[in-house]
């Protein structure tokens, strides 16, 4: 169990059992205060970060002692920056994971069928990508996930087993819709932060600072509303330069997965 989880079943625990003998032995209002603030804190950063693994099982990371790193690509695909990024990545000889938006690949279904032509693999970022994701009902998020698989089915032929939540957001209601559907959900460990950043040297840098073995790399090869030029297919060159440059090979997520076993890997229901 990740020890966040471990942490925010502890704390629930003590939450409800101060809560009970409160009732008998009330408490001064600022400790009950304290203890509020702390507990809604905690329960906040297991809805934001992902890579706590509060309410999901997520891969975050490689297993225990792999080489190499392997990337990550969100929010395409783009007709304007997606193929640069195909591109790149054909010419460096990797293969990578694109998290595509499932209403972006109605649009170009093609440029979907060309990353799986040219060896990468592809999962799901939800169909609408909304902000509010975490927000929604059980219903309204497994409507928007059936949908997107369905999209990608119809797209590939085969429904996708790797889903990435829309900005990494998860709770127990998403949690048991992924596990109804049989997602593997992928975090990352480094991100280059395209999402916000738009200088590609400085999210070049900031990735590079952060390589090491056995991180997932998380980069943008569309702008979330393709309202501006994303920075990750121009920092994509530099983060590959900088790898080679340190004997880091970028390795297809694939072989991680399959090192893998459970409770690191949810399993697929047959
Ligand atoms: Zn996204």
């Amino acid at each position: 169990m990740p020890p966040a989880r471990a942490v925010f079943y502890a704390a629930t625990v003590v939450a409800l059992t101060l809560s009970a003998r409160a009732l008998v032995h009330p408490v001064p209002l600022g400790w009950a205060v304290v203890a509020l603030v702390a507990y809604v804190a905690g329960v906040l950063a297991g809805v934001l970060v992902l890579r706590l693994r509060v309410f999901v099982d997520a891969v975050v990371e490689g297993p225990r002692g792999v080489r190499g790193i392997v990337l990550t690509f969100d929010d395409g695909p783009d007709v304007r920056s997606t193929p640069r990024v195909l591109d790149i990545l054909e010419r460096a000889g990797v293969s990578a994971t694109f998290f595509v938006i499932g209403k972006k690949a109605e649009v170009h279904p093609e440029l979907v069928r060309d990353m799986v032509r040219r060896g990468h693999t592809v999962g799901l970022h939800s169909y609408a990508h909304d902000r509010l994701f975490a927000l929604r009902s059980e219903g309204w998020v497994r409507d928007d996930l059936e949908r997107g698989m369905g999209t990608l089915e119809a797209i590939l032929g085969e429904r996708p087993r790797l889903f990435r939540p829309p900005i990494g957001h998860t709770n127990p209601r998403i949690a048991r819709v992924i596990q109804g559907l049989g997602l593997v959900v992928i975090g990352w460990t480094v991100s280059g932060g395209d999402g916000v950043r738009t200088d590609p040297e400085r999210v070049a840098a900031r990735v590079r600072g952060r390589l090491r073995d056995g991180a997932i790399v998380l980069l943008h090869d569309a702008a979330e509303r393709g309202d501006y030029e994303p920075a990750g297919p121009r920092a994509l060159a530099e983060v590959l330069e900088a790898s080679e440059a340190r004997g880091i090979e970028v390795v297809a997520l694939e072989t991680w997965l399959d090192m893998l076993s459970p409770p690191s890997l949810p399993a697929t229901p047959s």
